[in-house]
């Protein structure tokens, strides 16, 4: 990215919001941190995870209380973003830092029974490769864990998963995708944080790694709304996600219902094609489930652009 004379770069901003403006929760009682236009480039600057807190050997297994996780800049007000709309933000670049870290807890993470030690892992990002130790390093794959707005009721931490987005930990919210949110609030108040430069499906541990950073985007506004959840559309797939408290089967559902509801509502598919569409075609997959999980677990379903569903949504009136 940033070669090509149409991939906008960070100079190319018209706004910056720095870390410094950031909640733990998503709520229409905050206050916006900025307001913006559509189809301006935001330069946003994110936290790590634990708001900087894990920088080396002597810190690696402080305990950080639950409210003090997942930092998310914002929020950013978007004029003309109304109650019924979509919210689609689009990530033009993510540069992460240049250090990240991964830890694994006590009674967390699909492999606490074989590794009960509490145990941080500092990793170098360096020109897009990441290094772990001397014999194991791969390419960075920079991603937002946290991308919501305003939820319709009350006030949601930036710890779980839900329909106004959140911890969603889809390792496909990275670099080229839009995320398509449902807007509950004037100006929507997104908010985005919880980098990480790489993520695998599960992230079975806990954490990938966690890095601070830099991300430039910039948001659109469809007139309207097609689906429950959000989704994310990248060149090839759309993606649906499910979210569900400690019931992954219910969030592959859900992730499953949403594809299937957007192929029925948007292009005409009927419920039984939808149904074995998605099934020859489809990817259903876990974007998180850290067993046992205290919170949310997120089921995605990966929807191949064809000429019969090219997009999540058809004909979207975009302002
Ligand atoms: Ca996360
Ligand atoms: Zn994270």
């Amino acid at each position: 990215m940033g070669m090509d004379a149409n991939t906008p770069s960070f100079s190319d901003a018209v706004h910056y919001l720095s870390r410094d403006h950031h909640t733990f929760s998503f709520s229409a009682s905050h206050e916006p941190a900025l307001r913006v236009c559509p189809g301006e480039l935001i330069h946003v600057q994110t936290w790590d995870c634990y708001k900087g807190a894990i920088t080396n050997d002597e810190n690696a297994l402080s305990v950080i209380p639950e409210s003090e996780v997942n930092p998310a800049t914002g929020p950013i007000y978007v004029h003309g973003a109304e109650p019924g709309d979509t919210l689609s933000v689009t990530i033009h670049e993510i540069k992460p830092g240049v250090r990240g870290v991964a830890r694994t807890y006590p009674g967390n993470g699909q492999l606490q029974h074989l590794a009960i030690s509490p145990y941080a892992q500092f990793f170098d990002v360096v020109d897009g490769l990441i290094t772990m130790n001397e014999n194991v390093s791969f390419p960075a794959s920079p991603m937002l864990g946290v991308i919501g707005v305003a939820p319709e009721f009350g006030e949601i931490a930036t710890m779980p998963a839900g329909k106004h987005g959140g911890n969603l930990d889809n390792n496909l919210n990275g670099i080229g995708a839009t995320i398509h949110l449902p807007v509950k609030h004037s100006g929507a108040l997104l908010g985005i944080g919880d980098m990480h430069a790489s993520m695998g499906d599960g992230e079975i541990c806990g954490t990938g790694i966690e890095i601070e950073g830099d991300v430039l985007i910039s948001i659109d506004i469809i007139k309207g709304n097609g689906s429950q959840y959000p989704v994310t559309e990248n060149a090839t797939s759309w993606i649906t996600h499910g979210v569900a408290v400690e019931d992954l089967p219910s969030a592959l559902r859900i992730a499953c219902e949403e594809a299937a509801n957007l192929l029925v509502t948007q292009w005409g598919f009927t419920i039984e094609d939808a149904f074995i569409f998605l099934s020859v075609q489809g990817n259903l997959g876990i974007a998180q489930a850290v067993y046992p999980s205290t919170g949310t677990v997120i089921g995605k379903m990966v929807v191949p652009k064809i000429s019969a569903c090219p997009a999540p949504f058809k004909n979207p009136f975009r302002i």
